[in-house]
């Protein structure tokens, strides 16, 4: 998974970027990049690490721009190397091109070996560099006729911001998986992966992108193209960016995250009549869902686990082991709130059952009493081909597991899923979402064997 902006001014707008690409932090902490043009030229700096370390506010003067894109990278397990970092910037037709994605092509690898037989040699093997390879392979001086020949051939998901020397361009794909919002503060148009990157900058949100939509921003003026006018877009809005991946304050098609999370919480509580001395989020992602949850049910909110703020995301660690060491450095029990104490413990999800695991045991150790685990996701059953990191299905619990076995392996007193219909219907029904990952429904069929890196 990754996080994209790009800003196009009329004044110098590297800070803005900068801080732009500070807010979205939380899509992608392997890797970042910012790609700037100066009107003639485009230059850039991409490196491995947080925004705030490769980047040093004070060192933008190399950078300076009225235009500029940006990029943070999420891990993927081997992917992590400088050649994957983003935006990628190539020649083309003595022009050059900037380009930086979010989100998993589901033919990426056809896409690659097609290149390769006509002669194309990859740096990296991210699914990027093949948008930007057929991209380039089309491009005869108009950016929207070459993008939407691209878009005939690359399938799955994708969010894209590309910037030639004088234009900045938005694209979404024909399902709209992964998000991208369009923004205005003055003259100044910004497009981003979520509305805080527009919020921090005293930004106005407009809209979202639409599926299959290409936006073009130049000599000042925004123009919106669609990829066909025979394709009927149908939107299918990631359901996990709310669950998960989003920031709280994120509104993504049209639904608030923060909103959504607590409408869960509230689902789980409606049928439940577990009495509890206190209700226990899990920091941070079950925050919102615990609000919710303790709410409807009238039992007291209480911080029984305390978060080390400086430790990244554990899910990414590519080994186990390292991924338990990482959830013990991350999270404490708080004896003195959880001692004694029968406890609702609410998170937002559970893909491998580790984080559970290891929580569970801890709080117990703590002297916690029963506890009875809310989860206000359905369970994860299947693989995402569309960018979200959840692993191969038999590292999935719930992809062989009856909840019962998942309760058992976890070691709660008792468990329960929200419902996918109930998921549903705290969206209000306000977007079509995709919830393959629950339902196994995938929109796009997935074309390669093997998983191409994902962004
Ligand atoms: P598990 O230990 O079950 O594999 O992971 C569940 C935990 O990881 C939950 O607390 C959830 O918030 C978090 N999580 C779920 N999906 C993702 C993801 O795609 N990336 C990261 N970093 N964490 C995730
Ligand atoms: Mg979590």
């Amino acid at each position: 998974m990754c996080g994209i902006v790009g800003i196009y001014s009329d004044k110098d707008m590297s800070k803005e970027l900068y801080y732009s690409l500070y807010s979205i932090q939380h899509r992608g902490q392997e890797s970042c990049g910012m790609a700037i043009s100066d009107g003639e030229n485009i230059n850039y700096k991409k490196d491995m690490g947080l925004v705030g370390d490769v980047f040093k506010e004070n060192e933008l003067s190399s950078l300076k721009g009225n235009m500029g894109i940006g990029h943070v990278r999420y891990s993927t397990a081997g992917g992590s190397h400088l050649a994957n970092c983003q935006p990628l910037v190539g020649r083309c037709r003595k022009r050059k091109l900037a380009l930086a994605h979010n989100g998993n092509l589901v033919n990426a690898n056809y896409l690659r070996d097609m290149l390769e037989e006509d002669g194309y040699m990859f740096q990296a093997n991210s699914d990027t560099e093949v948008i930007l390879y057929i991209l380039a392979r089309y491009y005869k001086g108009d950016i929207v006729e070459s993008l939407k020949i691209t878009m005939d051939y690359i399938k799955g998901a994708y969010s894209l911001v590309i910037m030639g020397e004088d234009e900045l361009v938005a694209v979404r794909d024909p399902n709209g998986f992964r998000p991208l919002i369009l923004g205005k503060k003055g003259n100044e148009y910004i497009v981003a992966s979520e509305t805080c990157a527009i919020d921090i900058l005293g930004g106005e949100v407009i809209r979202d992108v639409e599926p299959g939509e290409i936006i073009v921003i130049k000599d000042g003026e925004m123009k919106s193209y669609l990829y066909s006018e025979n394709y009927k877009s149908v939107k299918r809005s990631c359901i996990f960016e709310h669950i998960y991946f989003a920031r709280n304050d994120a509104t993504i098609d049209n639904v608030n995250a923060y909103d959504f999370r607590v409408k869960c919480g509230e689902m789980l509580a409606k049928n439940d009549d577990t009495k509890a001395d206190i209700v226990v989020p899990v920091p941070d992602s079950g925050w919102a869902g615990a609000i919710g949850y303790a709410n409807l049910a009238n039992i007291p909110i209480r911080e029984g686990l305390v978060k080390n703020r400086y430790v990244g995301r554990t899910f990414i660690k590519p080994t186990q082991e390292e991924r338990e060491i990482g959830v013990k450095i991350k999270l404490n029990p708080l004896s003195s709130v959880v001692k004694g104490k029968s406890i609702v413990l609410v998170d937002d999800s559970i893909v491998r059952g580790t984080t559970s695991k290891l929580i569970i045991k801890s709080l117990r150790d703590a002297g916690a009493g029963e506890i009875h685990l809310r989860i206000t996701s359905p369970p994860v059953k299947y693989s995402c081909y569309y960018g979200i990191d959840t692993p191969r299905r038999s590292n999935l619990i719930a992809s062989e597991n009856s909840v019962e076995e998942i309760r058992e392996y976890i070691g709660c007193d008792s468990l329960e899923f929200l419902d996918i219909e109930a998921m549903i219907e705290a969206t209000e029904n306000k977007a079509t979402f995709c919830k393959a990952c629950f339902d196994g429904d995938y929109p796009v069929k997935k074309i390669d064997k093997e998983e191409p890196l994902s962004c």
